[in-house]
């Protein structure tokens, strides 16, 4: 017997970032690796909780090393250690501060721990230099799929927004197969030359840095993004391995449904509420972890529900949070009551993935975020896309144009947290066209097929199995 594999997996702090590497620490636990998941205080509580709803023996290689969240020393509120706490806009650079001061930390660890490997976010690239001094190879993980990551990285490279003459006139992506074209008010802003945000030197030198990292792991599968996992690493030429959907791997319904935090309504209740609906009937709403639609969204969005008369699960987290008497400013009168039966709300947070495998959802509304496009992918749901800001409009290109599972509600501008603004009849319209008719059946039909390409990819022989098994053995023989 060789020494184990060790090693540190450092997530970001946000619910969309920590939920997949959670899951990769239990999938490479389950391949034998000693994992060390390294995070604070309050993010470790919900990482042990999804850890130990696992009933899996292997849960046992995985530990968690916590460091101190310097809140008080950048002047952020105590408990402010998760981007989903980081509302309003100047609180921003000194959440960056903050992640900024855990190098040292980060580096004692290192020095006491010595792993044989760190796997950690494309948001900390200080890591990148923090490995090289201790001569350990470092995997980013971007969080992101193929397709969106070149694209990303083609745009902000050759810059083709710039030979435009208006924020609408389309462009195409330099190097990106299929001819894919994007406006210049769809791109975020921190890759815009032109404007510049809070954030923009700390995502630019998150992007830039990338590259000297040793590869990366992506949460896909290669049959999904064939043509762009073989851009990645020929064009950019860069090392990847693609293992997901990470979501796969969990398998019980405690595990479904205690990701990332603790759902808002009992698991049972919502699965018997499901079991009660025909196939393909209902629809689900959900935009993620840090979206907060303003009231009068939430109006269109209630009013758009209604009208298309679906049945539906909406999930729904406000600019004031969750506060009931809230209801009243963004709930259509007597919209509770009529929908009695038809709409349940959870406000709060939802058990995502146990509602997107359930057979009665037939349609999903989200907001692009990779996870949500990936889950509902494994799930065979046909999508709304409606992209509110990090890469999610890139997402929603290769759902609907190079997939071509869902379809676009009509969101036109990049906007962080609250999004561009739909009407009730958009969102009406776009979900009839998921749930209704020959065009949405051609679409349920390929996003099944998607569906069960991904559970065959993570079973053994399966590419992704056999993609995180060269990379284990990649890093044993290299590095042990
Ligand atoms: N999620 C969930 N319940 C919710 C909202 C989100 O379980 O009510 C999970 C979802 O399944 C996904 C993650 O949170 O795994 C969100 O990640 P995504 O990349 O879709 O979006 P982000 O939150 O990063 O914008």
């Amino acid at each position: 017997m060789g020494t184990q594999l060790h090693m540190f997996l450092f997530p970001f702090m946000a619910r969309g970032h920590m939920i997949p590497m959670v899951d990769m620490a239990k999938l490479l636990a389950a391949r034998g690796v000693k994992v060390t998941v390294v995070t604070t205080p309050l993010n470790s509580i919900a990482i042990s909780n999804s850890i130990h709803t696992s009933k899996s023996l292997s849960v046992s290689n995985i530990h968690l090393l916590i460091l101190k969240f310097p809140t008080a020393e950048v002047g952020l509120p105590e408990g402010c250690e998760n981007g989903d706490s980081v509302i309003a806009p100047a609180m921003f650079p000194k959440f960056i501060s903050a992640l900024n001061l855990l190098q040292t930390p980060f580096e004692e660890a290192l020095m006491e721990h010595r792993p044989h490997c760190i796997v950690a976010d494309i948001l900390f690239p200080w890591v990148n230099d923090v490995a090289a001094k201790f001569g350990i190879p470092k995997l980013s993980f971007h969080g992101t799929c193929f397709f969106s990551f070149c694209a990303m990285e083609f745009v902000r490279i050759h810059q083709p927004y710039n030979h435009v003459s208006s924020d609408t006139e389309p462009f195409l992506i330099p190097h990106l197969p299929g001819e894919i074209s994007f406006t210049k008010l769809k791109l975020p802003d921190f890759i815009r030359e032109d404007i510049k945000s809070d954030v923009t030197d700390f995502l630019k030198t998150a992007l830039e840095s990338d590259s000297t990292s040793y590869g990366a792991i992506m949460n896909s599968f290669y049959e999904l993004e064939a043509e762009y996992a073989d851009c990645y690493r020929n064009v950019l030429g860069r090392k990847a391995w693609h293992i997901g959907p990470l979501s796969l791997c969990n398998q019980e319904i405690e595990e479904k449904s205690q990701r990332g935090k603790e759902s808002a309504i009992d698991e049972h209740e919502c699965l018997k509420w499901l079991d009660s609906k025909k196939p393909n009937s209902v629809v689900y709403v959900c935009f993620g972890s840090m979206t907060k639609f303003s009231s009068d969204q939430l109006k269109e969005i209630a009013n758009g529900l209604e009208a298309c008369g679906k049945d539906f699960i909406w999930v729904v987290r406000k600019v004031n949070g969750e506060d009931k008497e809230e209801d009243k400013k963004w709930l259509p009168e007597g919209f509770e009551q009529r929908m009695e039966g038809k709409g349940l709300i959870i406000r709060g947070w939802a058990p995502q993935v146990l509602i997107l495998d359930h057979p009665a959802v037939g349609g999903f509304v989200t907001h692009s975020g990779w996870n949500s496009t990936l889950e509902g992918i494994a799930g065979g749901v046909p999508m709304v896309t409606w992209p509110v800001a990090g890469e999610q409009f890139y997402n929603e290109k290769l759902v609907t144009e190079v997939l071509r599972i869902g379809v676009g509600v009509g969101v036109e501008k990049w906007v962080r947290i609250l999004g561009d603004f739909i009407k009730g009849e958009g969102v009406e319209k776009a979900i009839r066209r998921v749930m209704e008719g020959e065009e949405a059946e051609e679409m349920r039909n390929r996003v099944r097929e998607l569906g069960e390409m991904a559970r065959r990819a993570v079973l053994e022989n399966g590419s992704s199995y056999s993609d995180l098994d060269a990379l284990i053995t990649e890093l044993k023989l290299k590095f042990i």
